[in-house]
């Protein structure tokens, strides 16, 4: 067994603290992670506190983890000791639905095993990055560049990939006005990638205090929503919305903002 020190939340109510647990052996298609860094997403905070279905106690969060390879299993094929490795929100599936054989294993039908929280083809509950390692099937593990900040990659695998999919699935690019509501974890990733496709990107923001960040991460328009005149403004005039706000909100004001035929993406 490989044991691993990690930060866990031992009930809904209590804090996070120091736990030391056993992963499983590397087994012949796993690897093993030495965990640099993991993100810190709100989906862990809404998991430990039971907010969508009961969770699984002692609960180790974390969900955008990069780290070293230290380990191989004896059939892996696309990993060696000493690569740059990460991991996102799951860590298997049932590998046999067209989803999964389409390499959607997301959309799994059988549901896919998160990385935390939830219970592994063994029966054993899955932990996630907040830990020093994590042992996984190397079909859940990605390459990571060593060209890159291993500590800005990993909001890649959750926060990054929640608003890449989206973008791409819709095409958005060179001559499209896009508009992204919301400025936290989602949307300065949702801004980036906006830009770096060559769209015009406009956030929209309740917060006037937000323009800087917005403008730093390279958005070319700003508008505050609580303002009727820079709302009026900007009528019709989108080709997308993305919309990253998880609270709750009427987004008939927002449609309008539409062209026609635009469309309003929720992440
Ligand atoms: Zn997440
Ligand atoms: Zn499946």
């Amino acid at each position: 067994m490989v044991q691993t020190k990690a930060y866990a939340a031992q009930s809904p109510t209590t804090d996070l603290a120091h736990w030391d647990f056993e992963r499983r052996e590397v087994g012949p298609n796993d690897v093993q992670i030495n965990i640099a860094y993991c993100g810190v997403c709100h989906s862990d905070l809404h998991q430990i506190k039971n907010d969508w279905f009961p969770g699984i106690f002692p609960m180790v969060p974390g969900h955008e983890i990069v780290g070293t390879i230290i380990k191989v299993g004896a059939d892996v094929k696309k990993f060696s000791e000493g690569d740059l490795a990460g991991v996102g929100c799951m860590v298997d599936s049932c590998r046999t639905c067209d989803n999964c054989k389409e390499g959607l294993e997301q959309y799994c039908e059988k549901g896919n095993i998160g990385t935390y929280n939830a219970k592994g083809k063994d029966g054993v509950p899955t932990y996630g990055g907040y830990s020093n390692n994590i042992v996984v099937h190397e079909d859940f593990a990605l390459h990571i560049s060593d060209k890159l900040s291993l500590s800005a990659v990993a909001p890649l695998l959750c926060a990054g990939i929640t608003t890449y999919s989206p973008l791409k699935h819709w095409k958005v690019g060179k001559g499209h006005k896009l508009a992204v509501l919301g400025l936290g974890g989602l949307g300065h990733m949702a801004v980036k990638f906006g830009v770096a496709f060559g769209a015009e990107v406009t956030v929209l923001s309740t917060s006037a205090s937000k323009e800087e960040a917005a403008n730093a991460l390279g958005a070319h328009h700003f508008v505050v929503t609580k303002d009727a005149a820079q709302v009026a403004a900007v009528k019709n005039s989108f080709d997308f919305i993305l919309d990253t706000v998880s609270a709750e909100h009427d987004m008939n004001m927002y449609l309008s903002l539409l062209k026609t035929n635009g469309v309003h993406i929720c992440v």
